[in-house]
């Protein structure tokens, strides 16, 4: 049994420190919120106070926090990470952040003999709490082999996809996939509700066809039910697709629907729903057409 550390106890680190508890190791535990930190241990695992705290009595440290910023917080701010790791410690950073930012964590991380796998994944709270979390993993081969049975008590679906960072830029391909997907469904919804169809109906039909996808199951249920407390909300999803952005710009190419789905989730924003799930996207086309999917 390892010496665990799991600093991000929110919508998904929850969840998946639970699982590392469940099979039974020492789970050291952070986070901003007190509340978690006491939920995870009525579960088992051990609180912390700050991350070096955490750093000090790990061996391997899972990071789930919302963005990059974060991360380097944790990683290297005062009383962070870097500040109690030991030599051949590991870091896996399981939020979806900046590819870029990833590689120069990795760097300042060997500097002081620490290694470091970056591992976001895709499958939301459902996945999390399921332990069915697709896991993309960035970072060396042989770290990624000793961090895998850690990932299998997480997740289902468990690649190593290349270098520092290649993680994360297939999370980021992930997000633009899910994002204009959300799109599709809200607008397919939309059409049939307007030319008189019940979208329920049409979502049963088309589950059973070629546009089944998990976002018609889940969100296009989301949509029509108008139940849009998150799951994943689209602060993260607009960070997301910030990255696509910002990288595309970077390499010079051309992401025309990705943009337009960002700014749909703008305008869901602008309306105050910054804190919805991604699948209210559907709102701002709602606004558009001056009907909605209910009729
Ligand atoms: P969340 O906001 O629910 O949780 C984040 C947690 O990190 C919070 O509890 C917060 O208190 C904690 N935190 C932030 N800074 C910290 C610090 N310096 N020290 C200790 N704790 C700190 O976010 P989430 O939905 O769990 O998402 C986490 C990451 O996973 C994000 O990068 C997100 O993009 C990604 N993700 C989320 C989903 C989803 O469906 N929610 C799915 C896939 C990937």
């Amino acid at each position: 049994m390892a010496e665990l550390g799991f600093i991000g106890l929110g919508i998904m680190g929850k969840p998946m420190a639970s699982h590392l508890v469940k099979a039974g190791h020492t789970v050291h535990v952070c986070d901003l919120v007190e509340e978690s930190v006491t939920y995870l241990c009525s579960l088992g695992a051990k609180g912390c106070r700050c991350c070096n705290e955490v750093a000090e009595r790990s061996e391997i440290i899972f990071i789930m926090v919302p963005d990059t910023p974060d991360v380097e917080a944790v990683l290297f701010a005062k009383d962070g990470l870097a500040q109690g790791l030991k030599p051949g410690s590991i870091v896996v950073d399981m939020s979806s952040i900046s590819p870029i930012a990833t590689k120069e964590f990795a760097k300042r991380l060997s500097a002081i003999g620490v290694k470091m796998l970056d591992a976001p994944v895709s499958g939301g709270q459902v996945g999390a709490e399921n332990a069915t979390l697709s896991i993309m993993v960035g970072g060396s081969l042989d770290v990624f082999e000793r961090v895998k049975p850690y990932f299998e008590l997480m997740g289902k679906n468990i690649v190593h996809i290349g270098g520092h960072g290649d993680g994360q830029t297939c999370k980021v391909a992930n997000q633009i996939v899910v994002a204009l997907t959300i799109e599709a469904v809200a607008e397919a919804l939309l059409f049939s509700a307007k030319a008189g169809a019940d979208p329920a109906k049409v979502r049963a039909a088309l589950l059973g066809g070629f546009a089944q996808s998990r976002i018609l199951e889940l969100h296009g249920e989301r949509m029509i039910q108008r139940t849009f407390n998150p799951g994943f909300r689209i602060r993260l999803h607009q960070k997301d697709l910030n990255l696509a952005l910002q990288a595309a710009r970077s390499m010079g190419l051309s992401l025309p629907n990705t943009a337009t789905a960002q700014e749909l989730f703008n305008a869901v924003a602008a309306q105050g729903g910054s804190d919805l799930d991604h699948s209210a996207m559907v709102l701002a086309l709602e606004k558009l057409a001056n009907c909605t999917v209910r009729g």
